[in-house]
């Protein structure tokens, strides 16, 4: 099988390359390398059955040649990270609604089954426990640029569902929980990567907030395994499907395990969200998922917990 990577640079979609890649499919990855970065296709960048193609998703005709080559389209190209969408509004925006359009316009052009990657932000303020895939969605204000993300990812969701409806074509959706795993970058605000490098470094451990918000944190390898097997199964189209750790934790006690178990003499620093981010920025409490559909459907299991996801990140950063 011939599969299309948007964002096949980029942390999860090189971790999905390498997978396919394994498997024996021709990967062909497009990616910008706007937060993406060679690094991450290093491993495999030789790799025969590899194609990477330097160029933004935005390019039409880039997309329409590859689009008619791929046999499947795996869509993760987006702006990510809330850092990154306070800091370039109007890029992000128009990466996430522009570009899909352009995605899903093309697959269904050639009507390839298509895969795209959201995000647990679309559930916004809703903390109820644990958050199923047809829950209502709560915003704040438009004032405040994070919202933008959650907004534009489910405008993708809409569009993606649209194109299943009106046009039959086979869309999959999955809602991804704080993916995290080695060569995740600390640069675009996730908590994880800079926690461990702070810690290994002896620097402050910057808690948000009063560090009470809690996330379910998932292994990447989790995540690529699960998209596969959707991707595989020909009863998840048309359907939306919640990926996400089970080991609830806020982010107080996520500095203190990340600190005793890299031995750090960091303290442990709280900073103001207005200071972290922007004035009046609203967090989300708790973030947990109900992934029994997925489970019910592929038999979707966690192999990893926040031990061993915490295990790998720092042996990664330490020969960093
Ligand atoms: N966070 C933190 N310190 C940091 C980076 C993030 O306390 O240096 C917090 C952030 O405010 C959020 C949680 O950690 O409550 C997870 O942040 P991340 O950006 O990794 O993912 P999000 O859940 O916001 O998408």
């Amino acid at each position: 099988m011939k599969v299309l990577i948007t964002g096949g640079a980029g942390f999860i979609g090189s971790y999905l390359a390498e997978a396919y890649l394994e498997r024996g499919d021709e990967v062909y990855a497009i990616d910008d390398l706007s937060t993406g970065s060679l690094d991450n296709i290093q491993p495999f960048a030789k790799n025969p059955l590899f194609h990477f193609v330097n160029d933004t998703i935005l390019n039409r005709e880039t997309m329409l040649e590859l689009t008619g080559i791929c046999d499947v389209i795996a869509h993760l190209a987006a702006a990510v990270g809330v850092k990154l969408i306070i800091d370039e509004p109007l890029k992000s925006i128009h990466t996430n609604i522009v570009g899909t359009e352009i995605v899903l316009e093309l697959a269904n052009k050639f009507r390839k089954k298509t895969f795209l990657a959201s995000t647990s932000e679309v559930y916004g303020r809703n903390s109820q426990v644990p958050l199923r895939e047809n829950d209502i969605r709560i915003y704040g204000s438009t004032h405040l640029a994070r919202w933008s993300y959650a907004a534009t990812k489910a405008m993708d969701e809409f569009l993606a569902l649209a194109y299943y409806r009106t046009k039959q074509l086979p869309i999959i959706i999955a809602r991804f929980f704080n993916t995290v795993g080695p060569r995740q970058t600390g640069r675009y605000g996730m908590v994880i990567p800079r926690f461990v490098a702070q810690a290994l470094r002896n620097e402050p451990i910057t808690v948000y907030g009063d560090g009470k918000q809690t996330r379910n944190f998932t292994y990447v390898g989790d995540v690529v395994r699960a998209v596969i097997g959707l991707i595989d199964e020909p009863r998840a189209a048309g359907e939306i499907f919640n990926i996400g750790g089970d080991g609830e934790i806020s982010i107080n006690d996520l500095a203190a395990r990340v600190k005793s178990i890299t031995g750090s003499s960091s303290p442990i620093q709280h900073i103001p969200y207005d200071e972290a981010y922007q004035e009046g920025f609203e967090d989300m409490e708790r973030r947990v998922p109900d992934i029994s559909k997925i489970t019910n459907l592929i038999g979707y299991r966690n192999s990893y917990n926040l031990d061993s996801i915490l295990a790998k990140v720092v042996e990664y950063e330490r020969t960093k």
